[in-house]
């Protein structure tokens, strides 16, 4: 039985693999940070219904007409 040896290999392999996708996510991270901040738009926090300038179309459940709604 060489268990031991074969475990040494795998633990090698497995360090092996985790390098190489450290250094892969590491590289994402880089490409992340690069993108020109421009291009991407933040989407507004989401708020309560208080006080939204523009609403969504309101459409009724209860006929399907939009406009107004019913309870
Ligand atoms: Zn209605």
């Amino acid at each position: 039985m060489n268990y031991a040896q074969t475990g040494k290999s795998e633990m090698a392999e497995l360090t092996k693999l985790v390098t190489v996708l450290a250094q892969q996510v590491s590289e994402i991270e880089k490409k992340i940070d690069n993108r020109p901040s421009g291009s991407y738009q933040k989407p507004p926090a989401a708020r309560p219904e208080l006080s939204v300038p523009d609403r969504p179309p309101i459409v009724c459940y209860s006929c399907g007409e939009p406009g107004h709604i019913s309870r």
